[in-house]
């Protein structure tokens, strides 16, 4: 098919094509991306934007990067896939090794998978066959509301009940046991009495519970809110006075994003499963990854089944592992601690003029996020192409319109996109 015209594209997007979240043939805003260097996404019309995104956290080093693309055409010239069973290869065996080198001990074993949700199905598998292989069946797991772990069916049972599609696939989904959602912020004071309830609820369903599940510190798709580091000591703690896997979904909080390199780090503590994704392939292919601790490997291994109930066709892909290994060496030659650290000042900085709007409820940042939430539900037709308008690009849900940048970004692109921001939102709210 020869190049399509910018007209051609957007016909064919809107009779064929299916975006996240959206009707089909739907004449919300849509703008077609040409290329991508660095933080800008050059649009098919010739305008460049500054990703405030990172494509949905993914492309942390920015997008065309020449170390990056030098790891995929190598590993292409070897080999771009070959079947992970029985076979294995260096790419993957590399990137598990660093894994596991830069995780929390315990976290020992790497499994590979296609998608964060994916990621989520593999980790809640582990905790199912660790109680099968104690002869135990158990399958509920108890989480936080207000979370989001993904959109396959698992994954979707321990998202919001109200708001994470519950109703929709009510008679398709698992039903889970609910623990309200953190209250506390993170730099609140702690009180005690938030962890009653957790201790209510494990007390009297830890039996029929396989483990506990949630996003440690970060609350993403289901508010961007930043919590209290205690709620999830209190959990660990229960966690092992229960003898119950605790999992952490890392998949947008791992690899830096909040100022640790894992966002369990805050509380100085480990899970017994955790999932990656999203920031691991860095932006380039997609790739995710369950790490668990010998203790549960070890377990699933003495069960029934012996082996573990899962193998992907394209399981630990050696294109993405080739990239992820490079991104993982990039974080530590780019001192990501200090990237983050001064993201985090220039967001805090930036944004603190939308505190001043009236529709603004609240402006809040940790690491390389930062969160302005509006008194009501944006008007996403109205706000993107104001963005796009202002030479920016993001993606506002509900009442959020946040940002979390690519690590590289300067302090000239942060500005630009904070003032934007900035811009953007008074022109819609404050014109008369
Ligand atoms: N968990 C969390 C915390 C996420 O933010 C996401 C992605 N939005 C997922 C799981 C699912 O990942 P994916 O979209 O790659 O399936």
């Amino acid at each position: 098919m020869s190049t399509l015209s910018e007209q051609q594209l957007y016909d064919l997007d809107r009779k064929h094509v299916w975006h996240p979240y959206a009707a089909l043939n739907s004449d919300a805003p849509m703008f077609a991306v040409d290329s991508a260097q660095g933080v800008r996404l050059k649009l098919k019309d010739g305008r460049e934007l500054i990703d405030g995104m990172s494509s949905w956290w993914s492309t942390l080093h920015g997008y065309n990067h020449p170390e990056l693309n030098k790891a995929l055409v190598e590993q292409s010239q070897r080999m771009a896939h070959v079947m992970f069973g029985g076979l294995t290869h260096e790419p993957a065996v590399k990137l598990a090794k660093q894994l596991v080198d830069i995780s929390p001990a315990p976290l020992e074993h790497v499994f590979f998978s296609d998608s964060g949700s994916v990621a989520v199905e593999v980790a809640m598998k582990m905790a199912i066959q660790y109680w099968a292989s104690r002869g135990q069946q158990r399958s509920r797991f108890l989480t936080f509301k207000r979370g989001y772990h993904g959109d396959t069916f698992m994954a979707m049972s321990v998202c919001d009940p109200v708001t994470g599609m519950h109703s929709l696939f009510s008679d398709a989904i698992q039903q889970q046991l609910f623990a309200e959602a953190p209250r506390l912020r993170i730099d609140d004071i702690w009180h005690d009495s938030e962890s009653s309830e957790l201790k209510q609820l494990l007390h009297k369903h830890h039996r029929e519970l396989a483990g506990v599940i949630v996003e440690p510190i970060v609350q993403g798709t289901g508010g961007m809110f930043f919590y209290h580091a205690n709620y999830l000591s209190t959990l660990r703690e229960l966690c092992d006075n229960y003898d119950l896997p605790l999992i952490f979904d890392e998949i947008a909080t791992g690899l830096g994003r909040t100022g640790k390199l894992f966002a369990c780090e805050h509380a100085a503590l480990a899970p017994d499963i955790m999932c990656l994704g999203k920031t691991l392939s860095a932006g380039y292919i997609t790739l995710a990854a369950t790490l668990c601790s010998s203790n549960i490997a070890m377990q699933i291994q003495d069960g029934p089944a012996s082996v573990f109930m899962h193998g992907p066709t394209f399981m630990a892909n050696p294109l993405a592992c080739a990239v992820a290994g490079r991104s993982i060496e990039l974080l530590h030659e780019n001192n990501w601690q200090q990237q983050v650290q001064s993201i985090e000042l220039a967001l805090k900085k930036g944004l603190a003029p939308c505190k001043t709007l009236e529709a603004v409820a609240d402006v809040r940042v940790l690491g390389a996020i930062g969160v302005v939430e509006m008194k009501e539900t944006v008007d996403l037709r109205r706000l993107q192409p104001i963005f796009v308008e202002h030479g920016i690009w993001l993606r506002p849900f509900g009442k959020l319109v946040y940002c979390m940048p690519p690590y590289i970004s300067t302090d000239d692109d942060l500005s630009k996109l904070c003032n934007a921001l900035y811009l953007s939102l008074e022109k819609v709210y404050c014109a008369s």
